[in-house]
């Protein structure tokens, strides 16, 4: 289920961005909640919402706002539980403000309001996007970021046009992946009375009007980033988890991954093989790429994929429970369990 705040002030933009919205997200299996910024207060129940899209703003995230707190709590939450954020141009500003700090947020010396080229990185949220065209409009921009940020889109105008935060599925544009030709010709209208420098800042870069198709995708692959990553035996390990494990980092991140699959039985999960989610906070972990017990659990991955009947690719939770349910059997748990040092704890 997908939150979306809409920070815009004026009425007329606020209805534009949603029917924007809308139209991003009919073709896609998601449902979803939109919220005035400024109600933010009044959201019943964060825990039922596994993404998050924070939309551009009238405001700036140099000025303090009266829903400055509330945001940023609900930020938080979702970063917590390692949920899905898509911030965009305010709502890219306002995660780094949250998770950095306001000092990285500054006056551009370089506004651009238009359609501008974007140069971008290899990244999950850009899979199957080629040399985009982008709308953009901003006076403001994040500079200096930490290792924290990944910068993965810049252009001649704005060095952080998109970032991801550490390794999460949490990004931040400065561009706006939402808009079309109405909208910026609207846009221009509307920022061309209040700015006398308007003409210098206005970019055209749309040689190719196709191009802005493709941004659609940004949302696809927004949707699609919460995916579970898990090694097959971790599937077991996860039946049985009491909250124990081999450090505090790793219990968070465990109880984490174990909390959102109790609840919601349809995520998709993608059985993969070497280090998953979980190894991810293991002291154990050999640079994300290993486990120090390597040849032991690879043995046990394969044992569960041969007695699951399954292979690497995607299930949602319920489809591989359903597999634990018929195909697990006491000989199957000792064949695969029997060397495990919690096996006592499971059994
Ligand atoms: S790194 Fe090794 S010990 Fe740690 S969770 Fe992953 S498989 Fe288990």
């Amino acid at each position: 289920m997908l939150l979306i705040l809409n920070c815009l002030i004026e009425e007329k933009s606020v209805n534009d961005f949603n029917k924007a919205m809308a139209k991003h997200l009919e073709d896609l299996p998601v449902e979803y909640d939109i919220f005035r910024v400024r109600d933010a207060k009044s959201i019943p129940d964060l825990s039922k919402y596994t993404h998050l899209i924070i939309s551009g703003s009238g405001a700036s995230t140099l000025d303090d706002n009266s829903w400055d707190e509330d945001l940023k709590n609900i930020i938080l939450h979702f970063v917590k539980n390692q949920k899905a954020i898509l911030g965009i141009c305010y709502g890219h500003q306002f995660l780094v403000k949250t998770l950095l700090g306001v000092e990285h947020i500054r006056k551009t010396a370089n506004p651009e309001i238009g359609f501008a080229k974007i140069d971008i990185a290899d990244n999950e949220l850009f899979k199957g996007i080629d040399a985009p065209i982008c709308c953009v409009a901003h006076y403001d921009e994040v500079f200096d970021l930490n290792e924290d940020f990944r910068v993965i889109a810049r252009n001649r105008n704005c060095s952080v046009h998109a970032f991801q935060y550490k390794d999460l599925p949490i990004w931040g544009t400065q561009f706006h992946p939402e808009y079309g030709v109405k909208d910026v010709e609207d846009m221009g209208d509307e920022f061309s009375k209040e700015d006398p420098k308007f003409k210098e800042h206005f970019i055209n870069e749309l040689d190719n009007r196709d191009k802005l198709f493709q941004n659609k995708l940004i949302f696809r692959n927004f949707i699609n980033s919460s995916k579970i990553h898990l090694r097959p035996h971790h599937l077991l390990c996860i039946q049985s988890y009491i909250g124990k494990g081999y450090s505090e980092e790793f219990v968070e991140n465990m109880d984490t991954v174990v909390r959102s699959l109790r609840e919601n039985k349809d995520q998709i999960i993608r059985i993969i093989e070497g280090n998953d989610h979980v190894c991810k906070y293991c002291p154990h972990n050999i640079d994300g790429a290993k486990c120090e017990s390597d040849e032991k659990v690879i043995t046990m991955d394969k044992k569960v994929l041969e007695h699951l009947e399954i292979a690497p690719g995607e299930y949602t939770y319920s489809y591989l429970l359903e597999r634990l349910k018929e195909k697990l059997t006491e000989e199957a748990f000792q064949d695969i369990c029997g060397d495990c040092e919690w096996y006592d704890l499971c059994h």
